[in-house]
């Protein structure tokens, strides 16, 4: 078996590496809603690619949370 001639420094080793490492994916902003995505995908908010309309998407608790607060801010309005 071959073996090499010389041993290899940390650093020439070191110096390599980086090169090797994932590199970081853009963000883009879906035309619908405004909020970041990763290009060439659907949006996970909204479910639209390309303006058409491609997954269907369940409102969250967290939305659901906001409706009912919202809704009870106008109730105590109207009453006052
Ligand atoms: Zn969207």
């Amino acid at each position: 078996m071959a073996l090499p001639t010389q041993k290899h420094t940390k650093s020439r080793t070191r110096k390599r590496k980086p090169s090797l490492a994932l590199k970081k994916t853009g963000f883009t902003k879906c035309p619908k809603c405004q909020k970041p995505i990763l290009p060439h995908r659907a949006c996970s908010f909204c479910g639209t690619y390309a303006g058409k309309q491609i997954l269907k998407i369940k409102e969250s608790k967290f939305d659901k949370k906001k409706k009912k607060k919202e809704e009870e801010k106008e109730k105590n309005k109207s009453r006052t």
